[in-house]
């Protein structure tokens, strides 16, 4: 078994404001634009970087040609053939022309000058002239650079060279004492042609400048290389760029390094930060507008599911509502037509709940109702289904019971849990249930047809007593059309009441006087085809079409209008519960009072036990507007109802009326004591006594010696037309105390016709 009361959507779920799809959208796009600026700061940087190295290859050429350049000033020059060809050497001529010359004009570090036969006849260095034999320390690296000068002497003019050069000559990158150094050797040729000189025979000019701080300093200034220096090995740090300083044969003498120009990465640090609080501002604003759609989406969700449940749930209990029973009803039939199973539907509509509702009030009446929810859901299996339908009715679907056997016990087991008494706050309660059962596809196998026939087994079990289960019988189809007819029926007569309403009145006696007292108005209904039809046939159907409160009023006023015959004489009413519920009711008797001209005190009102237990405030308060005024009040059919002998004195009435069942009981010894009981309780509380249905002198004389104050019956008197009322007070004129009656064998026999 498991309980199926759900509670409708509770609390709010937790948010999850973004959904990661989002975050992640925005991520990549963050990525992207970060990445793109990244890629093309380097991409700018490498660019930038590439172009410095050719620079600085290119600035590094040009020096070395200079150099040579520089040298032609004065190696091309017939004075300075015949110069170094003289002995012995002007060497203030040559210092002044070819020596420290240089190093001043030109900032050449050392110059030395070979004879024809490559021996230094002259050597200066840092401006100052030194013993030619210093030329030793630079003679490695200079002695096959002249031996190449004389040897190719052809091929090196034709060199492709920065400047344009006038004479041969060898220049290159060197390391000489430790030093990076350019190194140029030029031929000391004429200038005018007059001079002879085989090649290769020419004195040699050998140049140097070393690439010291200076220069290095000069060449960034120049071309924008910052830091520029001399290094041996370069570092690989991100802030160094560097170019290898290579002789013609490939050595590397030394790299040139300097501070990269980083344009891209200029340009990513300072737009970056920027850039970053772009991206976060409009981050924080796709955040902003993101979460409050997506929470904006998931309140929509969250209330169109709430509104889903809604339609599906009953409010109050959290069963299935009547959309959702009919859907799972639906399929629950479209499974039996399929595997031919078996499929119970129960209609439940609980017996006393208006008394409850109306007596504890509506919040008592819900927590019932939620309190029958869950032991009806307890009652089932997880797979059933129970609905509440309205007000208090359910219903619940049994899918694939074993047997008839089954659904039996499961109704008999809801009976009995519905018959238990419920806690509610202040008191307990006492209601129980009645249920109507249909079978498919025994009954049928449509949705429609099955609910109509469960609704009748229900109507029926509350026709047989209630607190009891009724399975569906073809036969109930024929009292249902009966119904049906009498209601169309009725409802025609009523448009003309006086033609087929008819009113029998029924004396009933004083067992004190023996008179006729009273008379009770008894309807009946001249039915063209069935002849006279009593209220038990078509009373309830009236009460249920609402046609009762016509019919009551009709019968009140013709009551009143036909006591108007029958002065002194008390009029007893029969009204429905329903119609004295109506607000108006109180005010139609005043009025058919003050019509009629009957005084009030002769007109009494007659109510089930049903009725005036189930009292709620309207009815209350109309009996006591009406009490007041002298109308009297009585209990009908005392003993078939709930109320006990003990409640007698509780209930707010003038009169209570025997039912039949007792008075036909008395020839029993129980049934005797306990009509003895009734009379003494209700005369100790001052209550006025009619027994009703007294069919034998046994009765009436078992009534009159146990104190009863008033019989009614077929002993006395059947009901009578009214003219036939006039007739019996007529004839009782002169009649007796009720021991004359007695005496002379009964009233039937000298009074009625
Ligand atoms: P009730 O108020 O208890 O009326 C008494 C019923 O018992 C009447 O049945 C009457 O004919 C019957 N009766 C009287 N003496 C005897 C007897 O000795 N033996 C037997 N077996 N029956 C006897 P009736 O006229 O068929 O009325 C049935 C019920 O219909 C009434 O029971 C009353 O509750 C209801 N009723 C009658 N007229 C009206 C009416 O105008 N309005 C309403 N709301 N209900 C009415
Ligand atoms: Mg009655
Ligand atoms: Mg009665």
């Amino acid at each position: 078994m498991s309980g199926q009361v759900s509670t409708p959507l509770a609390a709010k779920r937790p948010v999850h404001v973004l959904g990661p799809s989002i975050v992640f959208a925005f991520l990549a796009v963050v990525i992207l634009i970060v990445g793109l600026l990244v890629w093309s700061g380097h991409e700018v940087d490498r660019v930038a970087s590439d172009r410095d190295r050719a620079l600085a290859q290119m600035v590094l050429e040009e020096s070395i040609d200079r150099l040579g350049h520089v040298q032609e000033s004065s190696t091309i020059w017939d004075d300075a053939v015949e110069q170094v060809r003289k002995r012995p050497l002007d060497l203030d001529w040559i210092d002044i022309n070819l020596g420290t010359w240089f190093h001043e004009y030109a900032g050449m570090n050392e110059v030395y000058i070979l004879s024809p036969s490559d021996r230094p006849i002259y050597a200066m260095r840092d401006g100052k002239r030194i013993i030619p034999e210093n030329f030793i320390a630079v003679e490695d690296i200079v002695a096959p650079m002249v031996a190449e000068l004389r040897k190719n002497d052809k091929t090196r003019r034709e060199n492709d060279n920065y400047l344009a050069m006038l004479s041969p000559g060898v220049s290159d990158l060197a390391v000489l004492r430790g030093r990076p150094a350019i190194v140029s050797v030029k031929p000391i040729i004429g200038d005018s042609g007059k001079i002879v000189q085989k090649s290769g025979t020419e004195a040699i000019h050998v140049g140097i400048v070393y690439l010291d701080k200076d220069y290095f300093n000069r060449i960034g200034s120049n071309y924008g290389l910052n830091e520029a220096r001399y290094v041996i090995v370069p570092g690989h740090g991100p802030n160094e760029t560097s170019i290898p300083l290579q002789s013609r044969t490939g050595n590397v003498v030394g790299y040139m390094v300097w501070h990269p120009f980083k344009p891209g990465y200029d340009v990513t640090s300072s737009v970056g930060p920027v850039l970053l609080a772009v991206l976060i501002l409009a981050g924080a604003a796709i955040y902003l507008l993101a979460s409050r759609l997506a929470r904006r989406t998931q309140d929509l969700e969250q209330s169109r599911s709430l509104a889903q449940h809604q339609a599906m749930h009953d409010a109050l209990t959290g069963l299935a509502n009547r959309a959702m029973f009919e859907a799972r009803l639906e399929s629950a039939l479209a499974r039996c037509r399929r595997h031919n199973s078996l499929l119970a539907l129960l209609y439940i509509d609980l017996d006393q709940f208006k008394q409850v509702n109306d007596s504890l009030g509506h919040p008592a009446g819900d927590m019932l109702i939620r309190q029958v929810a869950h032991r009806l859901s307890e009652q089932i299996r997880s797979y059933d289904t129970v609905a509440r339908l309205g007000g208090d009715e359910f219903a619940i679907l049994l899918d694939e019971p074993e047997n008839r056997a089954a659904i039996e016990r499961a109704c008999a087991r809801i009976i009995a849990e519905l018959e238990r008494p419920f806690e509610l706050t202040s008191t307990q309660a006492f209601i129980g249930g009645s249920i109507g059962v249909a079978l498919a596809p025994h009954d049928t196998l449509d949705r429609t047809e099955l609910t109509r026939k469960a609704d009748i087994a229900l109507y029926q079990a509350k026709l047989d007593g209630r607190g009891r289960y009724v399975f569906f019988a073809p036969s109930m189809d024929e009292d249902v059309r009966q119904r049906e007819t009498i209601n169309r029926e009725l409802r025609s007569a009523l448009a003309d009441c006086d033609s087929q309403l008819r009113l029998h009145y029924q004396p009933i006696y004083s067992l004190e006087s023996g008179r006729i007292v009273a008379v009770e108005a008894l309807l009946r209904w001249e039915h063209p085809q069935n002849g006279l039809v009593t209220p038990d046939a078509f009373i309830r159907t009236a009460e249920e079409t609402g046609h009762i409160e016509v019919l009551g009023d009709w019968v009140l006023r013709k009551a009143m209008h036909d006591a108007r015959a029958w002065p002194g004489l008390r009029i007893s009413v029969n009204v429905s519960p329903i119609q004295v519920r109506s607000r108006v009711f109180r005010h139609t008797v005043k009025r058919i009072l003050a019509e009629t001209g009957i005084e009030p005190t002769r007109l009494e009102l007659e109510l089930t036990e049903t009725a005036l237990m189930s009292a709620s405030s309207d009815v209350a308060e109309s009996l006591r507007s009406l009490r007041s005024l002298g109308v009297a009040c009585a209990l009908d059919d005392f003993g078939t109802g709930y109320s006990s002998l003990s409640h007698i004195r509780d209930i707010a009435v003038d009169r209570i009326k025997i039912d039949r069942s007792f008075v036909h009981a008395v020839g029993t010894v129980p049934g005797a004591a306990l009509v003895e009981a009734i009379v003494s309780l209700a005369s100790a509380n001052g209550l006025h006594l009619t027994a009703e249905g007294v069919e034998t002198l046994e009765q009436l004389t078992f009534l009159r010696s146990v104190g009863c104050h008033e019989v009614q019956g077929y002993y006395m008197a059947q009901p009578v037309a009214a003219k036939d009322v006039t007739e019996l007070l007529q004839g009782q004129y002169g009649a007796g105390r009720i021991a004359d009656i007695l005496d002379a064998g009964g009233i039937r026999n000298e009074r009625v016709a």
